[in-house]
């Protein structure tokens, strides 16, 4: 099976939002296909109509397409092949492994008590199993998988290793339902093997699937794929990952500002490792991607981390990409466009806007002076900074701005004779600019906010401010 080429899929049910869980696991999918130049591919598996929403496809879907994990053709719809996978257990009962099973739920549960009182096992041993054609009623049936009842089976796991199940711990599984539809475990394997899949890479809660899926591969003598179950992901507190730990929705770490590039970076990270490397690019990520790196037990998310490889990935992100991924991000806050004024003046202010910046709202909180518009708001520190002798220095300040050229080392030379003639420290100035430029008292250096904003304009706000 080595020989074939790669093909991976990521099967999400659209009964919720894109959890962060499945979104690892539709990264590893795509790492896995991507750096090996493979197919990756996505299947919907919308077969539980009763929970399945459209709604949550279209979440899902974007999800995806906000971390950059971008599948081959179209979307597949798992409801969509329910024909196929009724056409395939019929092909089962003709070739013997599977059977037609005429008991009523009454009987099961009658089955159950009888075996619970005699301390037995529970699995419905159906007595239609090896009766013949001939001698079937004319009554509703469901189609049964004839598994074996006898022996074991070891699967090789490229996470979890070996893996032996005795086989009388399955049941004849339902693979057709009385109202002739078809069962989930079913479909799946139909779907992977149509869809050539070569490597199901999912999360290790479908393990136990894996042995009942076995056996319809066995029972059609498909060529069987590598399976390779990854760890769930844990909170800090070791538990499994749920809201009571913070978000857990892809769609929410977006609104929250962070990258996409460094969420994708903190999740190929997050159960496996290369050597003890943190930082990497996507390229990077492509190239090291294997099952070796994957860790058997569950990763712990740690949102410190996430923040400070998100900061790492802003400082080096191309700036026309990181304004194309801003205006995202405020799109998805519900917050108002930029306007061109606004991006060009966020493109021109990228270089120190970007430093210490670990996620979008910190970037844009540093954005501030370039996104208002004269006159300046001051907030309550800004204004404290304003007295009367401050707003005459920033008076003394502006010919001199006016005839200097708008490079750092003019400005700070201006910026310093004019504090040593009132035998000020320059930082004694800052405050003031601060405010008249920004209208408040954290700010990028005022150097940067001078260079950004230009000169007409932050000679204007200082106008603003001393008059
Ligand atoms: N639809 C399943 C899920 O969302 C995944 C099944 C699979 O990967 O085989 O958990």
């Amino acid at each position: 099976m080595s020989d074939r080429p790669v093909v991976t899929r990521f099967a999400p049910s659209p009964t919720g939002a894109l959890h962060i869980g499945s979104a690892r696991t539709a990264l590893f999918n795509w790492l896995y296909a991507r750096g090996r130049g493979g197919t990756f591919l996505l299947r919907i598996e919308d077969t539980d109509k009763a929970r399945s929403t459209s709604e949550n496809t279209q979440i899902i879907l974007d999800g995806m397409r906000w971390l950059g994990l971008d599948w081959d053709g179209e979307p597949i719809s798992q409801s969509a092949n329910a024909s196929r996978h009724v056409e395939v257990a019929q092909e089962m009962l003709a070739n013997g492994h599977a059977y037609k099973c005429f008991s009523t739920q009454d009987e099961i549960e009658a089955f159950r008590e009888t075996a619970r009182a005699a301390k037995t096992s529970t699995l419905f041993r159906s007595p239609w199993r090896d009766v013949s054609e001939d001698e079937h009623p004319d009554k509703p049936y469901v189609i049964r998988l004839k598994a074996p009842r006898e022996g074991q089976t070891t699967l090789h796991d490229e996470v979890q290793g070996d893996v032996t199940w005795a086989n009388d711990q399955l049941d004849d599984m339902v693979l057709v339902r009385s109202d002739g539809s078809p069962v989930y475990m079913l479909a799946v394997v139909v779907d992977d093997h149509d869809m050539g899949v070569t490597h199901v890479i999912r999360g290790d809660d479908h393990l136990a699937n894996a042995f009942r899926q076995n056996l319809i591969y066995d029972a059609m003598r498909w060529e069987k794929p590598t399976l390779a179950h990854i760890p769930l992901i844990f909170g800090p507190d070791g538990k499994k990952l749920s809201k009571r730990h913070g978000a857990t929705g892809a769609a929410e770490y977006q609104a929250m500002g962070y990258p996409a590039a460094g969420m994708r970076n903190y999740l190929t990270r997050l159960g496996w490792s290369h050597g003890d490397d943190e930082f990497f690019t996507d390229e990077q990520a492509r190239d090291w991607f294997d099952f070796d790196g994957i860790g058997k037990s569950p990763a712990r998310f740690d949102f410190k981390k996430l923040e400070n490889i998100c900061g790492q990935h802003i400082a080096v992100i191309d700036d026309a990409a990181l304004l194309k991924e801003l205006v995202e991000y405020l799109q998805a806050t519900g917050a108002e466009p930029l306007t061109t004024d606004q991006s060009d003046g966020i493109l021109r202010g990228l270089y120190c806007l970007k430093e210490r910046s670990k996620i979008f709202p910190q970037l844009i909180e540093k954005a501030h002076f370039i996104l208002i518009n004269r006159p300046v708001e001051l907030d309550e520190k800004a204004a404290a900074h304003l007295t009367n002798v401050s707003r005459s220095i920033l008076a003394e300040l502006t010919p001199h701005l006016q005839n200097a050229s708008w490079t750092r080392s003019t400005l700070e030379g201006v910026v310093a004779s004019v504090a040593e003639a009132h035998d000020m420290k320059l930082g004694k100035l800052a405050g003031p600019l601060r405010a008249a430029l920004a209208g408040r008292s954290v700010t990028p250096s005022v150097f940067d906010m001078m260079l950004v904003l230009g000169q007409d304009e932050t000679i204007a706000r200082l106008k603003d401010a001393s008059d």
